[in-house]
């Protein structure tokens, strides 16, 4: 196993290393982050409990899982973050220059935890034989079903379907900077998991009974070896009855300070709107749902921006037809439209004049769901790149950071 370097962190922070237990048996590594927010210690105490039980040797499993504390210092003082989002400097433009800066160096509270996070998720990835998987345990501060973010990859998606928990496809790739999307790239198997609210002694138990049923999705337990296998199952069914299994996002509101945007009273993550709902207001007057379906990510605390985003359900029947034009790499022709050219691996120029023949649903399909307006006009869209391949062993990037593309 690596070694592990426990830095000495801020009085009241858990210690990096949350937890770890290695199985009798080589197998997957699953790679735990917890308080990546640091005003969401559940995930830290759901972690502590089942890798408590696990390394305790009443369990067999296969492989290895290692915890680790996100924002220690803002864990410590039980806020967000202190100077920025530690779950948006995950890009190579951001870490690079605070990998290669001498710790200590005049900085920000958030680029001594990348650099430490980083050097954690490389000690422990360097350990690793078999696939890799993550997780990425949160709690959002308003009333809400619990949620899965999944970056839309074939191998995302199976990971996902192991857990009774509705998941939100699209997600991950609107949000710049996030640790999951980082991961996703370097190959790992990834998964977000958000729970509601804060201070809700009922997150934990939610948060433990995702991760458990996520240890059985990953390989290192069969389903039958996990304790309690009906109670977490239940428990998960019952936070989220009536939801649907799988929403894709379909439209993300985007803000800037300068808009002024306030969210309408009362909506949660899920209700159903209507075409032409009012959702909200800015200083140019009412803000409507442009389509029907449902609303998602609701912006109630602080800043972001993201006003809200706007999701609809995907039947089963439609996933399985979508994974069968993945596999038959279908994607591969979508250079050949009109207005389309390809720029690297998982990454098109799409023009505006595409998009009058060719509708954006189809990108969609085909797992291309990040859309950034391009300088020269139109859009750069992408995709996870490790859409096709089963899950690779996990390799760091190290100071390089991950490839774009
Ligand atoms: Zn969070």
């Amino acid at each position: 196993m690596a070694e592990q370097v426990q830095a000495p962190g801020p009085a009241g922070a858990p210690p990096r290393v949350i937890a770890e237990a290695e199985g009798a048996r080589p197998g997957p590594t699953l790679v735990v982050v917890a308080g990546l927010h640091g005003n969401e210690p559940a995930g830290v105490t759901a972690a502590e409990r089942v890798i408590g039980r696990l390394g305790r040797g009443l369990y067999p499993f296969r492989g290895r899982i290692v915890a680790l504390a996100g924002n220690r210092a803002a864990l410590a003082r039980g806020v967000r973050h202190l100077a920025t989002d530690l779950n948006r400097q995950w890009v190579p433009d951001r870490i690079i220059p605070v990998l290669h800066r001498p710790a200590g160096a005049d900085e920000d509270p958030e680029d001594a935890e990348l650099r430490e996070l980083h050097g954690a998720l490389c000690a422990t990835m360097s350990g690793g034989r078999g696939p890799c998987f993550f997780v990425d345990l949160h709690t959002s501060s308003a009333e809400g079903a619990p949620f899965l973010v999944v970056g839309d990859t074939l191998p995302n998606r199976r990971f996902a379907a192991g857990l009774p928990v509705p998941a939100i496809l699209g997600l991950e790739e609107q949000l710049d900077g996030s640790l999951l999307e980082y991961l996703s790239e370097l190959g790992f198997v990834t998964l977000g998991v958000e729970v509601g609210p804060h201070d809700d002694p009922q997150a934990v138990h939610v948060l433990e009974s995702a991760l458990w049923l996520a240890l059985a999705s990953a390989g290192l337990v069969t389903e039958l070896e996990v304790p309690g296998l009906v109670i977490h199952r239940r428990r998960l069914r019952r936070a989220t009855r009536k939801l649907p299994r799988w929403v894709e996002v379909r439209y993300r509101h985007a803000i800037s300070p300068g808009d002024r945007f306030e969210m309408a009273p009362g909506f949660r993550t899920f209700d159903e709107v209507r075409a032409g709902q009012v959702l909200g207001r800015d200083r140019n007057g009412e803000v409507v749902a442009p389509e029907d379906g449902r609303v998602l990510l609701p912006l109630y605390q602080g800043q972001g921006e993201d006003g809200f985003f706007l999701g609809r359900d995907l039947p089963e029947g439609r996933l399985r037809r979508v994974a069968l034009l993945r596999r038959l790499r279908l994607e591969r022709l979508l250079p050949l439209l009109p207005g389309v050219r390809r720029l690297g691996p998982g990454r098109l120029h799409v023009a505006p004049e595409a998009l009058e023949r060719v509708p954006v649903d189809w990108f969609h399909l085909l797992g291309y769901r990040k859309w950034r307006a391009a300088p020269e006009g139109g859009h750069v869209v992408s995709r996870r790149t490790h859409l096709l391949r089963a899950p690779r062993s996990c390799a760091c990037a190290g100071a390089r950071g991950p490839g774009k593309g």
